[in-house]
């Protein structure tokens, strides 16, 4: 058995800005909807990532600002 690599780990991270700084709100008829803390993203999408393209899309977002 390998043991994980934290860099490969998928974690749940904003689809704009790549922040894993999100919260969710349950409730409403669209069921789950998220809420990103750094961006203020609100939609029921979020995606999974591993860090290197969590770094992709935080530097994406950067140049758009
Ligand atoms: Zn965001």
């Amino acid at each position: 058995m390998n043991n994980y690599l934290s860099d490969k780990q998928l974690i749940e991270v904003c689809p704009v800005c790549g922040s894993p700084n999100i919260d969710y709100e349950v409730g409403g008829y669209i069921g789950k909807v998220y809420h990103c803390k750094n961006c203020n993203y609100t939609g029921a999408l979020v995606i999974e990532a591993e860090k290197e393209m969590i770094d992709a899309i935080k530097e994406d977002f950067e140049k758009k600002e």
